[in-house]
């Protein structure tokens, strides 16, 4: 392929992935999205491979990583359940900081390439500097964040005393370090500030995420994968790869706008996320989303025969779903209900926390795959102020982002964080299975109030079992 060919391939590919991006936008073209950059991204593959840059025995190398690499990602892909998407985007935004990592100590050690004069041999060791340490923040950071998704690590805030005092003798030590690998004489002296910074970068990511609370783990994910953007980037300008330089800066600046939305849907501040350490100072949470919570008072539990009964007689009913849905994979069920009561004038509608389940846009997804009509499907913010007025809210296990202790207790570890307002309706029905504690691991004092129901059970099976006494 001549190098024109490849840099026009490289441009219809850019175009590709800017479309694909603003397709994501939106459930009703996220498909449309998907499919930009998939031809986007073969676009790029093979004007990469056939290019000007790869010799004729070079492809076989890459031909042969594609296949791994390639195999491994399609057995992911198909093995790994909904739920667990949220972990496999950590650990492969971990291999992206990685990736720019060894691309960066092979830039270093190789020495085939020719500089015309310092200044470029300069400022190619500051993208090899740069690269690595956004590379090697991200892979510890992005490690951590799978354990945290996972329950392989506590969900509760690692605060360590003076912990912004750490991260700034961090710092200071990088330049340092980067003084000292500028000025090297030679590879061999410049590789122990490289490698001490790497070691200082995996702390610092690490680090960064151990000290993030529960609840705030969504915007955390986000700002990850704003670094492996980031990261994707310097590695294109290690390799002097100008797509690899623009399809990083498009993940790493709508990663970063998506952490800025998130922050704001959370109440939080943008800076303290980047600096690591929010969402504690308050009392112990329990373990994510596996202990039980201490009981606060009374509940009244219902079974579906009366849920169904109180979902027919109502005018308005409003539908909120969280992490358990995708867990008991109950969309379909949902769908066919919200069907029923429309056909019989019911007003069904959704509301939708920003971070509700474990991803962002999860619920919206899964609704979309369910062929919910996305005209009844509500953000937050839009519907909040309609709860007072309706007849019955239907929480299909969700947890957290019902919580009025957001509201109502400021030594909550989810206190300041925008939540549904579910107990201003007449009626809340909560399906869960038990009594235990969300991803942030606090007490729910939702559950007890008067006008609150709960039905225990699986929600696919509960649904089900409503459905059976709503077409009786
Ligand atoms: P929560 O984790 O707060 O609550 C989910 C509830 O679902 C649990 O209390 C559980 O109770 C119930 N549940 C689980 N399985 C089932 C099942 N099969 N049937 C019925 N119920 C079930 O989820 P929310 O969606 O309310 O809140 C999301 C939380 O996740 C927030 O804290 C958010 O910060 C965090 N998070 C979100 C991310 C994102 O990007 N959206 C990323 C990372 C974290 P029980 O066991 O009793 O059934």
């Amino acid at each position: 392929m001549t190098s024109s060919l490849a840099s026009v391939s490289y441009i219809g590919a850019t175009i590709l992935f800017i479309l694909s991006l603003g397709g994501l936008a939106n459930p009703e073209t996220a498909r449309r999205g998907n499919a930009f950059g998939m031809i986007g991204m073969t676009l790029a593959v093979l004007a990469t491979v056939f290019g000007p840059r790869v010799t004729s025995a070079g492809v076989g190398w890459i031909v042969g990583a594609l296949v791994v690499g390639g195999g491994i990602g399609l057995f992911a892909a198909k093995k790994v359940q909904m739920t667990q998407m949220p972990e496999l985007v950590a650990l492969m935004h971990s291999l992206v900081g990685l990736a720019a990592c060894l691309v960066g100590f092979a830039s270093y050690v190789d020495t085939s390439t020719v500089f015309g004069t310092e200044a470029e041999r300069a400022i190619h060791e500051v993208e090899i500097y740069v690269g690595i340490l956004i590379g090697a923040v991200t892979f510890s950071g992005s490690l951590v964040a799978f354990g945290k998704l996972s329950g392989k690590i506590g969900g509760k805030p690692l605060l360590l005393p003076a912990r912004h005092l750490l991260n700034l003798a961090g710092l200071l030590l990088v330049i340092w370090f980067g003084r000292q690998f500028l000025h090297a004489p030679d590879i061999q002296a410049g590789l122990t500030p490289l490698l001490i910074m790497t070691v200082i970068a995996l702390l610092f990511g690490a680090h960064l995420v151990m000290a993030i609370g529960g609840a705030d783990m969504p915007v955390v994910v986000s700002m990850l994968n704003s670094y492996s953007g980031w990261a994707a980037a310097a590695t294109g300008f290690m390799l002097g790869n100008d797509l690899l330089i623009v399809i990083g800066a498009l993940v790493g600046s709508s990663g970063a706008i998506l952490s800025y939305i998130m922050c704001r849907a959370m109440n939080r501040n943008f800076l303290s996320v980047i600096a690591g350490g929010f969402g504690g100072g308050a009392p112990a949470a329990k373990a994510s989303g596996t202990g039980a919570a201490e009981p606060a008072g009374e509940v009244t539990a219902i079974g579906a025969t009366e849920t169904a009964e109180l979902l027919r007689d109502a005018k308005s009913v409003v539908i909120v779903p969280g992490y358990g849905m995708a867990v008991a994979q109950a969309q379909h069920v949902v769908f066919e209900i919200t069907r029923l009561l429309r056909d019989q004038g019911v007003a069904v509608r959704f509301g939708i926390h920003p971070v509700a389940g474990r991803m962002p846009g999860h619920m919206n997804v899964l609704l979309a795959e369910a062929k919910v009509p996305y005209d009844i499907v509500l953000e937050m913010d839009e519907i909040n102020e309609d709860l007072p007025r309706t007849d019955v809210i239907m929480v299909i296990g969700a947890n957290d982002i019902v919580n009025p202790a957001a509201q109502d207790d400021p030594t909550s570890p989810i206190a300041g964080m925008p939540v549904l307002e579910v107990w201003k309706a007449r009626t809340s029905i909560v399906m869960k299975r038990s009594m235990a504690s969300g991803y942030a691991g606090v007490d729910n004092p939702l559950f007890y109030k008067d006008n609150n129901r709960m039905l225990f059970g699986d929600a696919r099976k509960m649904l089900e079992e409503v459905l059976t006494a709503l077409r009786a």
